[in-house]
């Protein structure tokens, strides 16, 4: 122990770290082994820290060499894992392992509560890395000097409530950590399964990870007994992985590589690995998690990918290497042309990052290629994961629009349950005569599938996309076209069907179909202003009306996100499009030209226009008085009934 006059510190976790330690143990304690790798992917990344700021500051790195060194001890049941990274200072030790500010474990938290099933895989997706050391120990002591310090601290608890901070001795920078390990995880006290563990979790570092191992020196002479020596053996490969050919590559150490870089604990559904040489000359290893994180769509929060030049790492989450509608993608790239002194600022501003992020935008998709082509429902779970944020691509990166337009899926009027179509399906199966890529935007599926709207068109045989992402309003307007076809609004005005007949329309002579006609007049005398035109219908075949969106004018699901964001737009006037054959609206008709000013005619019409409201998705604006107008005709209606019956 230190002679220093500092006295012993003793403080208190925060409640959040008791939580998630509590939380670590309670739902990792099956999967205890994981505590190593996440150990030695902090020493490796501490290491890589220290190695970047070497790079201004060369004093930093002592004598001893950038690597990790672990001790096993079965008489004592500890095992200690010791870097020369950059090591921590009192306050950082204090603040890193002391406090959930850090490491994202607040969010965690959160997150927790809000998906109330308390899903364990959500643990994986933040930094409580260093907490599973308490699944195998009841006591963690860490011993840390930062580079460029002259002190070292010892930090020890027991990973109740409380840890301790008091002076210590140690002769270079770095970290050492000590386990004394739980009565039953004593296994990991034995140099084989640390050997093995370490072996096959984290063969993919580029640092040495060296295992204090047991040598038996032959005796020099005979009859005497071997003698016993120990000797750091190096346990990995030590070269990166994204430096090796891909054909050495086992998928099992791209997992582990995946692991490392994003805390994740499913594999991935897909990975890439490539070297792109040209202007640039860069490694690449890409990514494609198998859940959305839960922050994919807090743009502040995006991730980005990991930052290497000439094998050294130099910045995490780097957003500027990847396209925006592909920033759920996770991984690395190497450039052998960047600076080495490279910042924030310059990668925002730089033609080569440019380049760069162009490139790992088509692997990204060549990567999304290929697993919709061999693996179509890993394909599927990522779509629907992620088709939102792709679907931007639509807007924001044209360069990749086609592309992206193959690969999208939607559900159609001719997909069945957990099917969808693609582009090039919709467009093989178009009958003769078709002319666009019809659909219609609503808040469920169910609403888009019994939409008045579409009548004519599946009268007509024709297949309709049910889009109810709140993004596919603004996804298909960036889309245009697919393969010189237009994609067109099945709610807009502009529809330019040929007409269907209605269902009783041939039973009309032209006197009724006159009379019909005249009472659109009356419909826009009611109506007023709350729609911009009434007209007869060449969509509707079974329905009696419906309100269509006027050129330039945005659908009521649109509409409803505008509102909620600026409470002043007023939004767009519809049309109300009037099937005259409809029954409802031949007797409306008939009433109106004999008994114009029949007392019930307005509320007829009105009770007609709330429906198209509804079936559009839109809000009632005077929901009593809507309710009050179907309870008069319900009065009448059961009134006449039950008098037949008396
Ligand atoms: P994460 O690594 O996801 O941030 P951890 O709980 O594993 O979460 O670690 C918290 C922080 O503690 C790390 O971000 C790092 O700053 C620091 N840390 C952990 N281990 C070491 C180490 N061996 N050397 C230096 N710093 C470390």
């Amino acid at each position: 122990m230190s002679e220093s006059p500092h006295a012993v510190e003793t403080h208190r976790f925060e409640a959040e770290v008791s939580q998630v330690l509590r939380l670590v143990i309670n739902s990792l304690y099956s999967n205890a082994e994981i505590f190593l790798r996440e150990l030695v992917s902090n020493a490796s990344d501490a290491l890589d820290k220290l190695r970047f700021r070497a790079l201004t500051e060369p004093a930093l790195v002592g004598s001893e060499p950038l690597e990790i060194r672990i001790r096993t001890n079965p008489e004592l049941g500890t095992l200690t894992i010791e870097d020369f990274g950059v090591g921590m200072t009192h306050d950082e030790l204090k603040q890193n392992l002391g406090t959930v500010a850090h490491s994202g474990s607040r969010a965690f938290l959160q997150a927790l509560e809000e998906s109330k099933k308390g899903d364990v895989k959500l643990i994986g997706q933040f930094g409580v890395g260093f907490y599973s050391a308490y699944l195998v120990a009841d006591r963690v002591e860490v011993v840390s000097r930062a580079a460029g310090s002259q002190e070292a601290w010892r930090w020890v608890s027991t990973g109740e409530d409380a840890y301790t901070l008091e002076p210590a001795e140690r002769p270079v920078h770095g970290t050492e950590i000590t386990l004394h390990l739980r009565e039953g995880q004593k296994e990991f006290a034995s140099e084989w399964r640390v050997r093995e563990l370490v072996t096959r979790y984290s063969d993919y570092l580029s640092h040495p990870i060296k295992l204090l191992s047991e040598r038996w020196e032959k005796a020099s002479e005979e009859g005497q007994t071997p003698e016993r020596t120990f000797e750091f053996q190096q346990v990995n490969r030590g070269t990166a992985l994204w430096q090796r050919s891909a054909a050495d590559v086992k998928p099992e150490e791209y997992e582990d590589f995946y692991r490392h870089l994003t805390h994740d604990f499913e594999a991935p559904l897909a990975h890439a690995h490539f070297k792109v040489e040209g202007t640039q000359l860069f490694t690449g290893v890409l990514f494609l998690p198998r859940r959305a994180p839960y922050d994919l769509y807090a743009l502040e929060l995006r991730k980005g990918i990991r930052l290497h030049v000439k094998r050294v790492f130099i910045l995490d989450d780097v957003r500027e290497l990847i396209p925006g509608f592909l920033r759920f993608v996770r991984g690395l790239v190497d450039s052998d042309d960047l600076p080495l002194n490279v910042s924030r600022e310059i990668l925002q501003d730089s033609a080569a990052v440019r380049f760069i992020q162009k490139s790992v935008g088509k692997k990204a998709l060549d990567m999304l290629d290929k697993l919709a082509a061999d693996k179509p429902e890993d394909f599927l779970l990522a779509w629907k994961a992620y088709g939102p944020v792709l679907k931007e691509g639509f807007h924001t990166a044209p360069e990749h629009k086609d592309r992206l337009a193959k690969l999208a899926r939607w559900k159609s009027t001719k997909t069945g349950d957990g099917e969808w179509v693609t582009l090039a399906d919709y467009k093989a199966r178009m009958p003769e005569g078709q002319k666009a890529i019809y659909y219609i935007i609503a808040e469920t599926e169910r609403a888009a599938r019994t939409s008045p709207h579409l009548e004519a068109l599946l009268a007509k045989g024709y297949e309709v996309l049910l889009l109810t992402d709140p993004i596919d309003e603004w996804a298909v307007q960036g889309l245009g076209t697919f393969e010189d076809v237009a994609l067109q609004s099945a709610m807009k005005a502009d529809l330019e069907l040929e007409p269907v007949k209605a269902e009783g329309e041939d039973k009309l002579d032209g006197d009724e179909k006159a009379v019909a006609k005249a009472v659109l007049l009356r419909f826009r005398e009611v109506l007023g202003d709350r729609v911009s035109e009434v007209r007869e219908s060449s969509r509707l075949t079974t329905s009696a009306v419906c309100l269509v969106v006027p050129e330039g004018g945005v659908h009521s699901h649109m509409e409803k996100l505008l509102k909620a964001s600026q409470p002043t737009w007023q939004g767009t006037k519809k049309i109300l499009e009037v099937n005259t054959a409809h029954p409802i609206i031949q007797a409306i008709a008939k009433i109106a030209e004999k008994a114009p000013s029949h007392a019930e005619l307005q509320g007829w019409i009105e009770v007609l226009y709330t429906q198209a409201l509804l079936t559009e998705g839109s809000h009632v604006d005077d929901p009593t008085r809507f309710v009050a107008q179907i309870s008069h005709l319900l009065e009448g209606a059961t009134a006449r009934i039950a008098t037949t019956l008396s």
